[in-house]
């Protein structure tokens, strides 16, 4: 079946067609490692995530590589403002090595319990410093950049197809509209490939380079290590809506000013996780981390639940009433799964001509520019569906749940230690019911509850929880 992605590039629904016959190359912008990742940074990653399970359960062989960026990121991406890893080693009195190396780990640390995959490669810029020189001394050659206050620049006015992607329309873009402020630049879009004259005199990272020693603007680092690991021309490039009037567009006239040729075929981006305040961002300094989600009580595949219920392609709204939404959801859906365990011995493939409808529109669904939302509904159609036999539906569920990503194979019914004069009391409760002697019965309930526990009333009896 085709595989549809909406491409930024052209603004429109393309059926993928990848480089290589089975292959897929794909970049992803990794984080800033100078704070935690905030939630809605980890909307782009399981959107990204998402991408690399369609392509696994549509068997296509995938190189996913995502960089680490500790060095060169300005807290404006057009060159101004503070070098956001200076800006974290200050405010923590930590060299940026030391904060690079937490706030790496932090990442992955979430990442992981998002049920995000690894990607193959997760270069650090630090590492590919080489790699970026010769990208600079390539633009140099072909006469694409200038050297103006000691640091070395794109010059945009070269490149005619500069601002495509992001249709940036270049002869309405006034001096200073991109907040720039810098004298050296001939023109507003112009941007820094190589620092020497840093505005940072206390800058710990610097590298020697035939420009004087100093270090690499952040856009080329992507440029570099994507070349690095997938080759001059690839897939797919993703990132979020933010990178594509300049991060993503200054990416393409790096490379395409290098190579000459094509770099990336298809661009995809996440619309962002926003809340009453707009749009969700480190620089704004209130942030919610996924830490703090956990200690409000949600589970991190409650928010990676709640993400997939939207379209990537659209604002995702975020309130604690959405968050109880999915988080009960997530819940029945465990709840199912368990039934599904002891009605079932094993989940297998089933012969109903349900069946097959069900796969099939799954696999449309997320071929469909993954349509998470329509995913979901099918997982639920299937869960609710009285026609298929428990150990067919439990096929499906699983199955869906290698794109969807919620571990369903791991969910287990928690055993828990229920004390003897917990236990006493249930079944004291369970009598007065039975003799209709619901005062008894309410009375032993909140009895239960002072002691932590909650009782509910089943089909087979009662179940207890810890409340
Ligand atoms: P950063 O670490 O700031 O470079 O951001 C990492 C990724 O998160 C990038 O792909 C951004 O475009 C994306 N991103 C940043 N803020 C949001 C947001 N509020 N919602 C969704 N994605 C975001
Ligand atoms: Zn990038």
């Amino acid at each position: 079946m085709d595989i549809q992605l909406f491409n930024t590039l052209t603004r429109k629904k393309e059926v993928f067609a990848p480089i290589k016959k089975g292959e897929v190359g794909l970049y992803c912008c990794g984080p800033t490692v100078y704070n935690y990742a905030h939630i809605g940074n980890l909307r782009a990653y399981l959107f990204e995530d998402v991408l690399v399970r369609m392509f696994k359960y549509n068997q296509f062989k995938i190189t996913h590589v995502m960089n680490i960026t500790d060095v060169g990121h300005l807290t404006s991406d057009a060159d101004e403002g503070e070098d956001k890893m200076l800006k974290g080693a200050k405010r923590e009195g930590k060299t940026v090595y030391e904060i690079a190396d937490h706030y790496t780990k932090a990442f992955f640390n979430d990442t992981e319990q998002l049920n995000i995959l690894h990607p193959n490669v997760t270069p650090k810029a630090t590492e590919h410093i080489k790699q970026m020189i010769v990208l600079v001394k390539r633009l140099e050659e072909n006469g694409l950049t200038y050297v103006a206050g000691g640091n070395v620049y794109f010059d945009t006015s070269k490149f005619p197809k500069y601002g495509e992607l992001a249709r940036l329309k270049l002869d309405e873009l006034k001096e200073g509209a991109r907040v720039d402020k810098d004298p050296n630049k001939k023109n507003p879009t112009d941007f820094v490939l190589w620092f020497t004259k840093s505005k940072f005199t206390d800058q710990e990272m610097k590298w020697d380079s035939p420009w004087g020693t100093g270090y690499p603007g952040w856009h080329i680092e992507c440029s570099a290590m994507s070349m690095e690991y997938l080759g001059e021309q690839f897939d797919i490039h993703c990132g979020g809506i933010d990178h594509i009037p300049v991060h993503h567009t200054n990416e393409i006239a790096q490379s395409e000013g290098a190579t000459g040729k094509k770099w990336v075929n298809i661009w995809m981006h996440n619309e962002f996780l926003v809340d009453e305040k707009g749009k969700m961002a480190k620089s704004a300094g209130a942030f919610l981390t996924l830490s703090v989600l956990k200690e409000k009580g949600y589970d991190p595949l409650v928010y990676r639940y709640f993400t997939l219920g939207t379209s990537y392609r659209k604002p995702l709204m975020l309130s604690y009433d959405a968050l109880d939404g999915a988080k009960n959801a997530f819940e029945n859906l465990k709840k199912k799964i368990i039934e599904l365990q002891k009605e079932s011995s094993e989940a297998k493939k089933g012969s109903e001509k349900k069946f097959e409808q069900y796969s099939k529109d799954f696999l449309a669904a997320i071929n469909d520019d993954l349509n998470t939302p329509k995913a979901l509904a099918l997982l639920w159609d299937v869960l609710k569906d009285n026609e298929l036999k428990s150990e067919t539906k439990y096929y499906l569920v699983l199955d869906f749940d290698r794109v969807l990503g919620f571990g369903l194979d791991k969910v287990k019914e928690e055993k828990i230690d229920i004390p003897d004069e917990i236990k006493a009391i249930a079944e004291k409760r369970s009598e007065a019911r039975k003799k209709k002697d619901w005062g008894a019965s309410d009375q032993l309930r909140d009895e239960l509850r002072k002691k932590g526990w909650v009782i509910e009333d089943t089909k087979e009896g009662y179940e207890l929880k810890k409340g």
